[in-house]
């Protein structure tokens, strides 16, 4: 594993990092397992969020007995002061330290949001306070949306900015790059397979720490996935021609508009697993018609079907993507595939 400078912070981490959202679907054992395979792989670059489920005490216990040699990074996307407050010290119980490297604000995706966080009584006064109190030792900023990122580096507040960046969707980190080079704040890149819809894993790996990128996260839940990602850090990153071709024609599979799989447009309304749905055209490509055996085909037309339209979930994505249209695109391209299968459906 190769090791680098975490900007202006002057931390020393591993150039690929632990994203920490899909631990929360592992059991607890698996989940503490998997985290402390990534201790072994020379992984020392940890970040997770009070939000992502019990991925924070997972990798307390996993973590425990490790504190001095990694980065902690964890964040809040609660709005005011007094809520991030509260929300730091569950976070330190969970992840059973006295510190956390690197405190964010999360996902501060609209300009609404980010107005608030920033203003009177807001979550920055927060993490202010609790650096003074050395509660958190650097502050950074997470984003879905380049502008905010930048707009957020440029009051020289934050040591580090995360953006998701792929070679999918490579303009949002336009200006931010060469930005971040020039401020020395870290470039912590978050979704680097685009929320698991890409699937050259090392390739878009590779891609982004090509690109200059400080440190990759991606999500990691499984072993295996772990092994791949790691072994990036050691890998040499030139991409072959062939590399490149797989990459450009998952881009052209993809369109414009996909799911990042991020899960903020949760709850529906009506229990909808949206990301699962419009995730499904993806496997159902990959797998082939098999995918859809054994119920799953009427499971997820049973879930479009029970859209209401209400469109409460909308502005939550912070992609802005017309949700129950989609639903209606996936399934309608689900019944294509399936009927050119010699399906009835
Ligand atoms: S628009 Fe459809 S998917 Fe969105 S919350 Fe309403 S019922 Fe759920
Ligand atoms: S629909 Fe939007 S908010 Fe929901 S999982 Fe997909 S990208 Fe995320």
């Amino acid at each position: 594993m190769r090791y680098t400078r975490l900007g202006r912070t002057g931390l020393t981490v591993s150039l690929i990092g632990f994203g920490g959202i899909p631990v929360r679907r592992l059991d607890r054992a698996e989940g503490v397992r998997v985290v402390r395979r990534a201790l072994d792989l020379g992984i020392t670059f940890y970040d997770t969020a009070r939000r992502y489920g019990d991925s924070e005490e997972k990798m307390g216990e996993a973590l425990a007995g490790h504190r001095q040699q990694l980065v902690l990074a964890s964040k809040s996307q609660r709005l005011t002061k007094e809520e991030v407050t509260a929300e730091l010290e569950e976070s330190l119980r969970a992840l059973r330290t006295d510190y956390i490297d690197l405190y964010q604000l999360h996902n501060v995706s609209e300009a609404g949001r980010y107005e608030t966080v920033m203003g009177p009584g807001g979550a920055f006064e927060a993490l202010a306070e609790a650096k003074r109190a050395g509660k958190v030792r650097f502050l950074g900023i997470t984003s879905h949306k380049r502008e905010l990122g930048l707009r957020g580096i440029e009051t020289g507040l934050f040591d580090s900015v995360m953006l998701p960046f792929s070679h999918l969707e490579p303009e949002v980190a336009a200006g931010v790059l060469p930005r971040c080079r020039e401020l020395d704040v870290a470039f912590i890149c978050m979704k680097p397979f685009s929320g698991g819809i890409l699937t050259t894993a090392e390739q878009c790996l590779k891609w982004v720490l090509q690109q200059g990128v400080t440190v990759a996260i991606p999500g990691i839940g499984s072993l295996a996935e772990l092994e791949q990602d790691a072994s990036v850090g050691d890998a040499n990153w030139t991409l072959a021609p062939g590399d490149l071709a797989a990459m450009e024609a998952e881009r052209a599979e993809a369109g414009k508009t996909f799911c990042r799989r991020c899960d903020y447009c949760r709850p529906c309304s009506n229990d909808i697993p949206i990301s699962e749905v419009l995730h499904s055209t993806s496997l159902l490509r990959r797998q082939g018609p098999s995918y859809m055996g054994n119920g799953q085909y009427e499971r997820v037309k049973g879930f479009v079907e029970s859209c209401s339209q209400c469109r409460e979930c909308e502005p939550r994505c912070p992609y802005g993507l017309a949700i129950p249209e989609l639903l209606r695109e996936r399934l309608d391209e689900i019944q294509l595939t399936l009927r050119a299968a010699g399906w009835q459906v």
